[in-house]
């Protein structure tokens, strides 16, 4: 609960859920994470230990091994890990993203037969589509897949690819037909049997420095014909598509939990950080400041909330623009007041001992990811 509000979706079972997530987080991931960002991943361990406690697939089908919750078990999650201020446990593209795709890609043999691993924290999975010429505009995308006999041949490379090297398993897409998105068909790559997936290198970003972020080779990479996610060839840019929608609406949701957390930190400091005889908080400026803050944040709560309250009850689906007006506001919104929180640390907000300098510095890759803001607007603008 943020400043005297609670989220009309949640319950006492949800209530539950938060418990354990905040425990997790807590015991399993906080104590080692600036092992996390400088080694920039996550042990393995610390996945299986969520299987085990169910907060992997929470919202995933029980007949594909999932535990049948709604989109709500998912953002109790994400907002249980802003509170930590991690984000080297990649829970939304490792838990949520990707295993989305596959959910709403693969045939239900397909998805019977990855998911329950991943499900228990033991195939991690990653999602290969940008490639260096192909971001923003993936349509574009060269990476190749070759039929031969029972098998298809992929060609190509990757860029920025979570999970890149600690995954198990990768959804690629690649091309199967002619130019453009009707061309494009994914793949589940199983790493162990294909040497030809290879990192070239893990990439020094600027935040999010506990996720392997990678730039990965494809050099003929075998997978069987049955690999092929929906057993047919030219869906995969209409699945991306459909995936998208979700997770705009994720990154929303962890761009206003992040924000929430950063504001309450902020708050802690100023009202013990003393100066000229009084506190930070004292002064005018600063109650301004954050009172402008935690309107921000308030204002993209309840959008947020009522997007999630329709995903959780099935109805009014969110649109394609809807989605997109939260992930462009929110995530604007999340730099805005992380900055503003920042400057009230001074100095000491600067040095990577404060958590606020990581929601900084791990919050600018949001306008980015999941579409860019500027192409989003245009999603938007489409309709109007
Ligand atoms: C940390 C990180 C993790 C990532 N994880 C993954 C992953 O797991 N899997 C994966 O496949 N990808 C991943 N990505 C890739 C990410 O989705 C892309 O970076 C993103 O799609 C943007 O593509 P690009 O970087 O090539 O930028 P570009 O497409 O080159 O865009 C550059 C600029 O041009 C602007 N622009 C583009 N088109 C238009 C337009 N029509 N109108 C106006 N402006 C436009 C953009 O808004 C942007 O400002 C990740 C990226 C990062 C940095």
């Amino acid at each position: 609960m943020f400043q005297h509000y609670r989220s009309p979706w949640m319950n006492e079972e949800l209530d539950m859920l938060r418990a354990t997530a905040r425990r997790f987080f807590e015991n399993e991931v906080v104590p080692q994470a600036d092992t996390w960002r400088k080694q920039h991943y996550i042990d393995k361990s610390v996945w299986r230990k969520a299987g085990e406690l169910g907060l992997i697939g929470v919202s995933f089908p029980e007949e594909y091994g999932g535990h049948g919750g709604t989109y709500a078990h998912d953002v109790v999650i994400i907002e249980e890990q802003a509170r930590v201020c991690d984000t080297s446990f990649g829970y939304v593209p490792g838990a949520f993203g990707a295993p989305t795709t596959l959910i709403l890609t693969g045939t239900p043999e397909q998805i019977r037969r990855w998911l329950p691993p991943i499900v228990a924290g033991e195939k991690l999975l990653a999602f290969c589509a940008t490639e260096p010429d192909a971001g923003t505009d993936i349509k574009m995308l060269r990476t190749t897949a070759r039929r031969e006999g029972d098998e298809y041949v992929i060609n190509g490379s990757k860029m920025f690819i979570t999970h890149g090297l600690r995954s198990d398993l990768a959804i690629v897409a690649a091309r199967t037909g002619g130019p453009g998105a009707k061309g494009i068909s994914l793949f589940m790559v199983e790493k162990d049997k294909a040497p030809g997936f290879k990192v070239n290198k893990v990439l020094e970003k600027m935040g999010q420095h506990g996720l392997d972020t990678c730039e990965v080779f494809l050099d003929d990479v075998r997978v069987p014909a049955a690999n092929l996610l929906g057993g047919v060839e030219g869906n995969g840019f209409g699945k991306m598509m459909d995936s998208f929608v979700k997770e705009r609406i994720t990154i929303a949701v962890t761009a206003i939990a992040s924000a929430e957390r950063a504001i309450e930190l902020t708050l802690d400091y100023v009202k013990q950080r003393k100066m000229f005889g009084q506190t930070l908080w004292d002064f005018q400026n600063t109650k301004f400041k954050l009172a402008e803050c935690v309107s921000l944040a308030r204002i993209g709560r309840v959008f947020i909330d009522n997007l999630i309250d329709r995903l959780v009850r099935g109805e009014n689906s969110p649109s394609a623009e809807e989605a997109a007006m939260a992930k462009v506001w929110c995530s604007e919104q999340q730099w805005k007041i992380v900055d503003e929180c920042l400057q009230l640390f001074g100095g000491y907000g600067y040095m990577q001992e404060y958590p606020i300098s990581h929601f900084l510095m791990d919050a600018r890759i949001q306008r980015l990811y999941g579409g860019s803001n500027e192409v989003l607007k245009d999603v938007i603008a489409r309709k109007l």
